[in-house]
């Protein structure tokens, strides 16, 4: 399917933590790579200066580094085409800026912000999309090299060829035409001198070999610019493929309304790097297998045919759902690791792996695991109110005879059971419901066969007792 020529990237700003949007682009980049033994390249694109923050940079490292994600080259993997920061290849950019503005093909600008401001209102008012008007492109050599010559400030712009089409086969929505009339000059060097997005994203993506980008849709109608910039250059274009974006379940953008959404914050409420990864390759990818998949396995099933160009809703019950499937794929001492530990401190040594399998069933993040080591473990046990009703509603003979039928040492929770149910004429909820709340504390949770083994003789006596007592 893929060929084994195959480059892509993920080419974040570190102006932000990594979302659940640029982290299912980085994934989907990722398995394209990994699909065919490709190369899988993080460039950071940090050209803006006051929006880019090193601990930005760090955190996006690491949310990639935790969802499981490995770069051959690029940023910290080094590779023959860095830096792999953009900040850092101010000279990889200046030669082509000064081949672009001799052949004509780019100029300085003088306009300043406030211009283009007002230029951009008139058009609106006209009922004209706003583009840049064409001003400076218009300056004759001798008024360039005079304003240049006095030190004003001036950003260099791309001119588009006017009068063509710019058509293009994008990997996920087909074909594409853009007529370069309704593309404005664009600014491919700001005044501070440094590269503007287009310019340095797409001579990047060229120089470094990508051979496919896959990014959200919000880059389609970059594309047309950057694919002229690099036919002027004489540079190849990689194959662009523009995903979905993911949307909330209302249909407005994810990273505007729920921009919360990091995976910082989902690490930090207990889920696991498989839960994270399956659900965004499912978002907006149809995978034929629906279990949880290692990311190598997800890679063999990556399909660029497969992508939808329909908007990604996003889904907190289908999140859920894989962290699910993801806590019961894990060996037992891998959850037991996962606990705090405060709570691991509660549980004996030897009935580590009997309390994993006992509550597994019930955690659904590992923080919850302390709560079990309580519930099971606490020499004083603190029942949830709901319990402590059931509780006291079955009354003090009820478990008078509990723990007459515990006397006669029964084998089992079913033998224990049946003892009490023969005892005391209860059956199902009624006697089934203290059992629990007075042994657990709760109303909801294992199977109680499986609480009652962890718990052992002498618990399950104590907290009978403390239950009768309760009723007296
Ligand atoms: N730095 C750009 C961004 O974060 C990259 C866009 C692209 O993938 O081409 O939006």
């Amino acid at each position: 399917m893929c060929a084994s020529t195959v480059k892509t990237r993920f080419a974040p700003s570190p102006t932000g933590r990594l979302h659940l949007g640029n982290a299912r682009t980085a994934l989907f980049n990722a398995l394209l790579a990994l699909c065919e033994g490709g190369v899988f390249l993080l460039r950071i694109e940090d050209t803006d200066r006051e929006r880019s923050r090193e601990e930005f940079l760090a955190g996006l490292v690491q949310d990639l580094q935790w969802l499981g994600m490995t770069w051959q080259e690029g940023y910290g993997s080094g590779g023959e085409e860095g830096p792999y920061r953009q900040s850092l290849r101010a000279e990889v950019y200046g030669g082509d800026f000064e081949r672009l503005a001799e052949a004509g093909q780019a100029y300085p600008c003088f306009c300043t912000p406030r211009e283009l401001e007002l230029s951009r209102k008139a058009q609106r008012a006209a009922g004209r999309p706003p583009r840049y008007a064409g001003t400076c492109a218009r300056l004759s050599q001798d008024e360039r090299d005079a304003r240049l010559a006095r030190g004003d400030a001036a950003t260099l712009r791309f001119r588009v060829p006017p009068g063509r089409s710019v058509v293009f086969d994008d990997v996920v929505r087909g074909a594409q035409r853009f007529s370069t009339d309704d593309i404005g000059d664009f600014i491919i060097r700001r005044a501070d001198g440094s590269p503007a997005f287009f310019f340095s994203n797409a001579l990047d993506d060229s120089r470094m070999g990508v051979t496919h980008v896959l990014r959200g849709e919000d880059h389609l109608a970059n594309t047309p610019r950057q694919m002229l910039l690099l036919e002027a250059l004489g540079q190849p274009a990689p194959a662009y493929g523009h995903i979905s974006l993911i949307v909330g379940e209302d249909g407005s953008p994810l990273s505007k309304r729920l921009g919360s959404v990091g995976v910082q914050e989902l690490r930090e409420q207990g889920y696991l790097p498989a839960a994270v990864v399956n659900y965004l390759a499912r978002l907006g990818h149809a995978f034929l297998q629906n279990d949880l998949l290692e990311l190598d396995a997800l890679a063999r099933q990556f399909d660029l045919a497969r992508l939808a160009g329909a908007p990604a809703r996003f889904d907190p019950a289908q999140l859920r759902h894989w962290q699910r499937e993801a806590i019961s794929a894990l060996p037992p001492d891998a959850l037991w690791e996962q606990m705090p530990e405060a709570a691991k401190a509660m549980v004996p040594p030897d009935q580590q792996a009997l309390f994993v399998e006992t509550v597994r069933e019930n955690v659904l993040f590992p923080g919850e695991l302390s709560h079990w080591a309580e519930r099971l473990f606490a020499e004083e046990l603190a029942l949830e109110p709901e319990a402590a009703e059931i509780v006291a509603a079955a009354g003090q003979v009820f478990f008078d005879a509990a723990l007459q039928v515990l006397d006669a040492a029964p084998e089992d929770f079913k033998a224990f059971a049946n003892g009490v149910k023969a005892a005391t004429g209860k059956k199902g909820k009624a006697l089934f419901q203290p059992l629990r709340a007075a042994l657990s504390g709760s109303l909801n949770g294992p199977e109680m066969w499986r609480i009652y083994q962890l718990l052992g003789p002498d618990r399950v006596r104590r907290r009978l007792e403390a239950a009768r007592n309760a009723n007296e």
